[in-house]
């Protein structure tokens, strides 16, 4: 049920959405208002609108820890008077600034909605407007008891509404740019908005919500590919205070054999940073115990990923390092679901 007296924070970070071409046929972003413009449906909606954007708006290939803590501060201080949140933002970056968001914006209570665009806002066959206008819809979509019906970070891409934390950019170029492999969709949009009440993700009972904006960057991603030497190895966690890497394996979890592959890592976890095992494949779960060429991972410390994304792991890691945490209990939280990001086994 769309609540008309509600009212939506339209946050514009940057991105293909609100861009232009310019002489050269490049992409600049442009102001909020130029956007505005394009999207006279906007008036239609007879829920307040108000919008605030980035001094400079990015291309998401600038997002970082900076600017997420600026979106968290942008929430933070419109929490209460904004019923939903849609943040418009690229496309390229999304899936890593949905998944950060989703731990830094604890027990919320609100709809946080990302979503961007293939296409400029200003071209015809463009997918940014569905897209907006949609996001919006959900921002203050509403059982008949006035609860929000999200109440947790979200992707809204080409009628699918997923966990922020879950998604993953899949395509350059068609509109269905996203997927959330390990994770049912929380919604789809036909000609109405069919929600998964079931699998959305609820502040807890009684809880206030917590803004975080401690992060600590000192996480690297290390993919392996057959034919990797050693130098190209060492060479990744050649960084002094390095906390952890987040190592990309192949299929069920699996790394090479080979002794000096092993001697590397071991020699990591042995410096104290945590290797956190997340599979190259799209969809699945490591599970380290099925294969040897998982099991010796797990035998010299490297810790399971589960089926979290790369991007969630890395979001996950700098959040956890961030808040101060001891490397012990890094490694417990890693084993738990904080905001729906692994899917936790019940025996
Ligand atoms: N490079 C753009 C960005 O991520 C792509 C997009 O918006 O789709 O900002």
């Amino acid at each position: 049920m769309l609540d008309h007296n509600a009212s939506v924070l339209l946050i514009y970070t940057g991105g293909t959405i609100g861009m232009f071409e310019d002489a050269n046929g490049v992409l600049m972003p442009f102001d909020f208002n130029a956007l505005k413009e394009y999207v006279p449906e906007l008036q239609r909606f007879k829920f307040t609108i108000d919008t605030v954007q980035f001094e400079q708006p990015v291309d998401s290939s600038d997002m970082n820890p900076d600017k997420w803590q600026k979106l968290v501060w942008i929430i933070e201080a419109n929490y209460s008077k904004y019923d939903g949140f849609v943040i418009l933002h690229g496309t390229d970056t999304m899936a890593y600034s949905a998944s950060a968001l989703s731990f830094m914006l604890e027990n919320i209570g609100k709809p946080v909605i990302l979503t961007g665009s293939q296409l400029p806002i200003g071209k015809i066959r463009t997918d940014g407007k569905e897209n907006l206008l949609t996001a919006l819809e959900i921002a203050v979509d509403k059982d008949p008891e006035g609860n929000p019906f999200v109440t947790e970070v979200c992707i809204f891409f080409q009628n699918l509404l997923m966990r922020g934390n879950r998604t993953t950019k899949i395509n350059a170029a068609n509109f269905k740019a996203f997927n959330s492999f390990n994770f049912p969709l929380l919604a789809e949009a036909g000609t109405q908005i069919r929600y998964r009440h079931d699998l959305m993700h609820r502040p807890l009972r009684g809880s206030i919500p917590k803004f975080h904006y401690a992060l600590d960057p000192k996480v690297a991603i290390v993919k392996i590919f057959p034919g990797m030497s050693a130098e190209v190895l060492k060479a990744n966690s050649a960084i002094p205070h390095l906390r952890a890497i987040v190592l990309e394996t192949y299929g069920a979890g699996n790394a090479p054999g080979e002794q000096w592959f092993l001697d590397i890592v071991d020699e990591w976890i042995k410096r104290g940073i945590i290797v956190l095992n997340v599979t190259q494949c799209a969809s699945g779960s490591v599970d380290m115990e099925r294969y040897q060429a998982g099991k010796s991972l797990h035998e010299i410390g490297v810790l399971s990923g589960y089926d979290i994304t790369t991007e969630a792991a890395v979001a996950k890691l700098m959040f956890l390092f961030g808040l101060g945490l001891t490397r012990q209990d890094v490694k417990i939280a890693l084993k738990m679901a904080i905001v729906g990001e692994i899917t936790v086994a019940v025996n």
